[in-house]
């Protein structure tokens, strides 16, 4: 037996699902029930009502936002080292030094942060809806983190004031990202389409033909009718838009965009934590409660998250 095979025999007796995000290894995509962003994940992971156990093959705060959404369910994290490191740069202090400097100005929180922090925020957002969470709330200054470039984003489009919770949090693999790149590749294949993740730079962002989160990207490769595509987001993308689009062409806007964090999980953490049931994420229920009722109060809006 492969391991492949001794995984689909342990999710089958165990009646578990696996959820892989977009920035996986190919092979652990190619064994998942489902890929995509995380609360794309996350809510199919609600909808899955039989699955006993939820394999979430990602970082820390992709597991948690699951475990959030379903308390009566087993949610596995493969690989216990792999965090994000921006949901890092957000602590709760932060945010309860800015809610006192700031007292009547809400706070929006992208959903790469920890449960903890998500607690003391109004409403989530993930890349792809921040634009229209931001331009949903009724207040003209809002307290947005921990992308400092998503903020700036989420800034210019909604015509918000936004202050970034903390002052410059970051994601190390989109900070990868260079103008100078895509100005290089363009002048290679003049008719590409340049797509740029929100967490890029603002000079990244200026040179886009396209801006959104992977579930946008993979949405807009589907609809277009462009054949070249060089596309500024962690690595791992690129194999699920050539399997959905045979036939396109897709280039990383930098070779070396690779997320370390992401990239822990392997076949072999897979299978041991589906035979072990280990790492088991869990959230206690006070602090669930209300990043539980942040996140709820996102999907009611019925964004495109
Ligand atoms: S790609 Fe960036 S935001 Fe995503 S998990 Fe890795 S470090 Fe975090």
């Amino acid at each position: 037996m492969t391991l492949i095979d001794e995984i689909n025999r342990l999710k089958r007796e165990k009646n578990a699902i696996i959820l892989a995000h977009n920035y996986q290894r190919p092979e652990i995509q190619d064994i998942a029930d489902y890929v995509g962003d995380s609360i794309e994940l996350s809510r199919r992971a609600m909808e899955e009502k039989e699955a006993k156990i939820i394999l979430f093959s990602a970082v820390d705060f992709m597991a948690e936002s699951a475990a959030v959404l379903n308390p009566d369910r087993k949610v596995l994290l493969p690989t216990l080292g792999a965090r994000c490191p921006m949901a890092q740069m957000l602590t709760v202090d932060q945010i309860k030094r800015w809610k006192v400097l700031y007292p009547l100005v809400p706070v929006v929180l992208y959903v790469n942060t920890l449960a903890s922090a998500k607690a003391y925020c109004d409403i989530c957002c993930t890349s792809a809806n921040a634009v229209e969470i931001v331009n949903s709330m009724k207040a003209e200054t809002v307290l947005f983190g921990p992308d400092h470039n998503l903020a700036e984003y989420v800034s210019r489009k909604t015509g918000k004031t936004i202050i970034p919770v903390p002052e410059r949090g970051f994601c190390p693999t989109h900070m990868l990202f260079q103008p100078e790149d895509v100005r290089i590749l363009k002048m290679e294949y003049p008719d590409a389409i340049a797509m740029v993740h929100p967490e890029c730079t603002v000079e990244m962002q200026n040179m886009a033909d396209f801006i959104g989160s992977t579930s946008q990207m993979c949405r807009y490769v589907r609809k277009s009718d462009a054949k070249t595509f060089i596309v500024a987001t962690e690595e791992g993308i690129i194999h699920r838009l050539k399997k959905e689009n045979p036939g396109k062409q897709f280039i990383l806007a930098y070779e070396d965009a690779v997320c370390p964090n992401m990239k822990l999980n392997t076949l072999e953490r897979l299978y041991t934590s589906l035979k072990e049931e280990k790492y088991v994420i869990t959230v206690p229920e006070p602090v669930a409660k209300r990043a539980r009722k942040a996140l709820e109060k996102m999907f009611e809006l019925k964004t495109k998250a």
